[in-house]
């Protein structure tokens, strides 16, 4: 009978042979087979971060806080790190500034023997803790390819749209990105974004102040054309 537990933090299951048990090491090999395409989130999610900060700018919303979340950068930084830490135990280990999923690939082949190094709780449990923090910086509404800009402004038949105005930021960054409305099916291109921008913000305007004045009818403004 043992009483020795797996050494990665969480884990606890018993182990006799090893650091580190076989679960555990299952885990570590699909997320190593995992880390190619979990890097290329992460270096979209970075892209689609730049496109949505001069999206923010084009529609004029200079007092909104930009998102200025860095934490796909360094959720990569911590992935590649964590990487090279555990290939480092392989004899004849490496380059230092290889990346992460080249580290994930000269790691796999070794995942049996790493689970059996005195080390192998904290360097396994790092790397599957980094690319489950990873995945879940991916998933952040900040690196989402939407998100909401305002009330749409759009008025018909002297009523005013209900909508939500949306922005789309393509993967692709050859496709531009738009402004929609799912309500009325209003859209903008990114040449109209200023205009689209100033009517979105006084359409805001309106609707807080009538919020404020409870009971009222929200004013129609709708003069100034689509
Ligand atoms: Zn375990
Ligand atoms: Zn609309």
């Amino acid at each position: 009978m043992t009483e020795h537990t797996c050494e990665v933090v969480g884990c606890g299951r018993p182990v006799e042979d090893a650091q580190v048990c076989v679960t555990c090491r299952r885990q570590l090999d699909v997320v190593l087979g995992e880390v190619p395409s979990l890097v290329g989130e992460l270096v979209a999610a970075e892209a689609r971060r730049t496109r949505r900060l001069a999206t923010v700018r084009a529609l004029g919303f200079v007092d909104v806080p930009l998102p200025v979340n860095l934490a796909a950068a360094a959720a990569h930084r911590r992935l590649t790190e964590a990487l090279a830490d555990a290939q480092r135990v392989r004899p004849g280990a490496i380059l230092s500034e290889a990346r992460a999923a080249a580290l994930a690939g000269i790691l796999r082949p070794y995942s049996e023997s790493l689970r059996h190094t005195e080390t192998a709780g904290q360097l396994i449990g790092e790397v599957l803790a980094a690319a489950a923090h990873a995945w879940a910086v991916v998933d952040l509404p900040q690196h989402r390819s939407t998100f909401p800009v305002g009330p749409c402004p759009q008025v018909e038949n002297e009523q005013h749209c209900d909508g939500e105005v949306r922005a789309y930021i393509p993967r692709d960054e050859a496709t531009s990105p738009s402004l929609v409305c799912a309500a009325c099916g209003a859209v903008w291109f990114s040449w109209q974004w200023v205009r689209a921008g100033q009517r979105i913000r006084q359409r805001e305007a309106q609707l807080t102040a009538a919020k404020h004045r409870k009971g009222s009818l929200v004013p129609l403004t709708g003069t100034e054309g689509a």
